[in-house]
């Protein structure tokens, strides 16, 4: 079911996706029509038994209800096997734990002027948590970072009651559902396109995106109708029409910080690059 409500931007705005309609990149000026997905039939009762699917903080109905419609979506039949199956199966350390098994919503400062995004939910990560990089090794490192600079009260980020705050950023993902190998299909990528589009929406004070890893990148700069598109690499900086600025950063996934091809100076100096925009 589509409704239609209005939007002041300038991003380039995605139509259609999770709930059935084409996907299509509309370039935005001024004031625009843009299709609202509405949760089908059914979806809300299951929300109803939700502790929560929203870490806002200052108070965003706008990414409140946004969020509840995130973890309603079952629109990749892959994906919901793949998610609701890690969750059943569990790994072994995490046995006595209920694991979310669901699409997973940002969460932050909804006056947020720096975004983060990364490509997905970890399988026993946010998968299991609830929350995006929390409760694996990417997201250990990403919130020391983040608390060393200052957008995070805490180092650590362990489950949804762990006091974890965001102050100036928000941070989300391309793809909401956890994808098996950490590689989402094409159509998947383009299917979950619109929650990131509206999600930037919503978060209007947004003036730097950082990307972590390619497939962020690659994500952001069709979405931001970045062009011509610099080659990705760690410190890159792309600006979209509208000013607004992507860094890349190398993902901090084991498979980069075990190596030492991404140390701790390495990100805090793209946070850092970040705040000072
Ligand atoms: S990946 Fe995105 S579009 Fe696909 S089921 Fe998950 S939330 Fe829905």
């Amino acid at each position: 079911m589509l409704g239609v409500v209005p939007c002041r931007t300038n991003r380039t705005r995605v139509e259609g996706g999770p709930l059935g309609a084409a996907l299509r990149l509309v370039p935005r000026g001024g004031l625009a029509l843009r299709r609202e997905l509405v949760p089908r039939r059914g979806v809300v009762a299951i929300l109803g038994r939700q502790p929560s699917v929203s870490g806002v903080e200052n108070g965003s109905s706008q990414l409140d209800r946004l969020a509840e419609e995130i973890v309603a979506c079952r629109a990749c039949p892959r994906l919901v096997a793949w998610r609701e199956g890690v969750a059943a199966t569990r790994r072994a350390s995490f046995r006595d734990q209920e694991y979310w098994g669901r699409p997973v919503a940002g969460f932050g400062d909804s006056r947020a002027t720096i975004a983060v995004v990364g490509l997905a939910p970890a399988a026993h990560g946010a998968n299991r948590t609830g929350r995006i990089f929390t409760g694996d090794r990417s997201g250990d490192w990403l919130f020391a970072s983040m608390h060393r600079v200052g957008l995070a009260n805490q180092a650590s980020s362990t489950g949804l009651d762990d006091g974890l705050r965001l102050s100036g950023a928000w941070i989300c993902s391309a793809v909401r559902c956890a994808p098996p190998d950490n590689k989402p299909t094409p159509q998947e990528r383009d299917r979950c396109l619109p929650f990131l589009s509206r999600e930037l929406d919503a978060l209007d004070s947004v003036k730097v995106v950082v990307a972590l890893g390619q497939f962020a990148y690659e994500v952001l700069a069709r979405l931001l109708a970045i062009r011509p598109r610099p080659r990705f690499g760690h410190g890159v900086e792309a600006t979209s029409p509208d000013g607004t600025v992507v860094i890349c950063s190398y993902h901090p996934s084991q498979q980069n910080t075990f190596t030492g091809r991404l140390t701790e100076p390495m990100l805090d100096s793209v946070f850092t690059r970040a705040i000072g925009l």
